[in-house]
C-alpha cells in the first residue's frame, strides 16, 4: 500500500531529548540524508514549493537549511542565496539579530544577493517558534526581494510558528512537508 510521503518521511526523523541543550527535543534527519530515496523525495516536495510559488531564487538558511536549500534550487531550476551567521560574509550584508530559545543570534545577507524582482522561497529544515524563518524574511525584503514563500522539512505544530509566520509575513505560504 501507498504510505502518505510525510508518514514515510518522518520515520528517517529521529527524536533526540535535550539537545543541544535541556527541553529541546532536536529533530535529527541524519538518516533521511543518508537515504537517496527519501532525500531526493524530501528535495522533490520542496521543489514543488517553489514551482508553486513561481520563485526565482532559493534562500536557504545556516546550516542545517543549506542542506536543503542547496538541492532544492538545483532541482528547481533556480539560483540560491545563502543566509549566513554574522561575520561570514564578505563585502556588504545587512543583518538581523533574532531570538533562540536562549540569547539571540544574528543572521547576514549579502547586499547584493537578491536581484529588486525576485521572487524568493526561504527554506529551511525545522519551523519551531519562527523567529529564524522571522530575520530570514526580513533580510529579504530589505534586500529589496519578495518573500512568495517558506518552505520546512517540518514543523513543530505545538509551538504555533506557523501562526506567527502568518501574522507577521502578512498571509505568505508557509508549507511544511
Ligand atoms: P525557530 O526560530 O524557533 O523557529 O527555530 C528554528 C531554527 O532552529 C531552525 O533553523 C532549526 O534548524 C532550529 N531548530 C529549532 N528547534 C529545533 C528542533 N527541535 N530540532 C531541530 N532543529 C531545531
Amino acid at each position: 500500500a501507498m504510505m502518505p510521503l510525510a508518514t514515510w518521511l518522518a520515520g528517517y526523523i529521529r527524536d533526540v531529548p535535550d539537545h543541544p541543550y535541556p527541553g529541546v527535543l532536536f529533530k535529527d534527519y541524519a538518516s533521511l540524508l543518508a537515504d537517496p530515496r527519501a532525500f531526493t523525495a524530501l528535495v522533490d516536495a520542496l521543489a514543488d514549493v517553489c514551482r508553486h510559488r513561481e520563485a526565482t531564487m532559493v534562500v536557504g538558511l545556516e546550516a542545517r537549511g543549506f542542506l536543503l536549500g542547496a538541492p532544492v534550487a538545483v532541482r528547481s531550476g533556480l539560483g540560491l542565496a545563502v543566509i549566513r551567521k554574522s561575520g561570514k560574509l564578505p563585502g556588504r550584508a545587512f543583518r538581523r539579530v533574532y531570538e533562540l530559545e536562549y540569547g539571540t543570534d544574528e543572521f547576514e545577507l549579502q547586499c547584493d544577493a537578491l536581484r529588486p524582482k525576485d521572487r524568493v522561497v526561504v527554506v529551511d529544515d525545522v519551523l519551531a517558534t519562527g523567529g529564524t524563518a522571522l530575520a530570514a524574511a526580513s533580510l529579504v525584503s530589505e534586500a529589496g526581494a519578495d518573500v512568495v514563500g517558506v518552505a520546512f522539512m517540518l514543523e513543530l505544530v505545538a509551538l504555533s510558528g506557523r501562526r506567527r509566520l502568518a501574522r507577521d509575513l502578512d498571509g505568505v505560504p508557509v508549507d511544511a512537508v
